[in-house]
């Protein structure tokens, strides 16, 4: 950067286009949400004070995140925040980041469940608490229970639980997927809903993702050599733990759906499934009523 004078337009300006050289594609709101994130504004600041100058602490502060998001790492790792069903949730290089995919499956037992009853939830691979929270924020007389191997994310979870004032309503435990509950005993078909985003990527494929997405835990991505390791043990296992006629919803990769439908049936503790697509049109959710 030259010594001209730095006012938020050239900035911006400058931000895009070397973020677009090295090939990132939301170049512009990139550039936009870091320097908002620095000044400490909304993006609408950036437009109302366009021409205004950057001070050079401020400029110093946002030369490192630029250069973090140029090596790969995404804007929500970055910032540690990302929003997430109208929700904002804390995120690290510790968790998977809440996509928009993931919507899918809380919009859909959004639409089943009645705000006024108390529900009991239980979120395998909770990782931040993305599907957990995003559904006790929406209903709220119910509880629930997040499990997650990584103690690094429950951390992540445990502030984002505060944050969003579920502590009254939110248990955490770390477990690998079902293990804590088996162990501690008590939780024999005592949830209505349990749902799962589990790592689903065939360990082969890890290798083609980007650069943004190889930046995030690869326990929350490898579902082993098919990607379906997850899957077999929640269909076989969460009849357990719901109740009759409690329902079991997991997000999916591209392209599974039949596979993860076939599991479920060799179980015959499920009805036939919902499919439920994503904005991009894919399959991205199962649900299934437990008999
Ligand atoms: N949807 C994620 C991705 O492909 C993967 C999430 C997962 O494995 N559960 O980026």
């Amino acid at each position: 950067m030259n010594k001209e004078l730095w006012t938020i337009g050239r900035l911006l300006q400058w931000t895009e286009q070397y973020f677009r050289n090295k090939g990132i594609e939301s170049s512009r709101l990139d550039g936009e949400v870091l320097l908002s994130h620095i000044l400490g504004q909304e993006r609408i600041y950036l437009y109302v004070n366009y021409d205004k100058p950057l001070t050079k602490e401020e400029l110093d502060a946002f030369r490192p995140l630029v250069m973090k998001r140029a090596e790969g790492l995404s804007v929500a790792a970055i910032i540690g925040k990302k929003e997430f069903m109208g929700l904002m949730f804390n995120v690290s290089e510790d968790v998977l980041i809440p996509r928009p995919d993931t919507e899918t499956l809380v919009e859909d037992i959004l639409s089943l469940l009645d705000k006024d009853t108390e529900y009991r939830l239980l979120d395998v691979c909770t990782g931040p608490g993305t599907i957990l929270y995003s559904l006790l924020h929406y209903l709220p007389k119910s509880t629930g229970m997040g499990l997650d191997i990584s103690k690094k994310a429950l951390q992540v979870a445990a502030t984002n639980r505060q944050q969003l004032e579920l502590e009254e309503r939110a248990k955490l435990c770390v477990s690998d997927m079902f293990g804590a509950l088996r162990e501690l005993g008590g939780y024999e078909e005592s949830f209505d809903v349990v749902t799962s985003n589990p790592p689903y990527i065939p360990t082969a494929e890890i290798a083609t993702l980007s650069e943004e997405v190889k930046r995030e835990p690869m326990i929350a991505l490898d579902g082993g050599e098919t990607g379906l390791d997850f899957y077999d043990i929640l269909v076989k296992e969460a009849p357990l733990y719901i109740k009759s006629g409690g329902w079991l919803a997991v997000e999916i990769g591209c392209g599974q759906e039949n596979k993860v439908a076939d599991m479920a049936a060799a179980t015959g503790y499920y009805s036939d499934p919902v499919y439920n697509r994503d904005i991009a049109g894919i399959i991205r959710e199962l649900r299934w009523r437990r008999l």
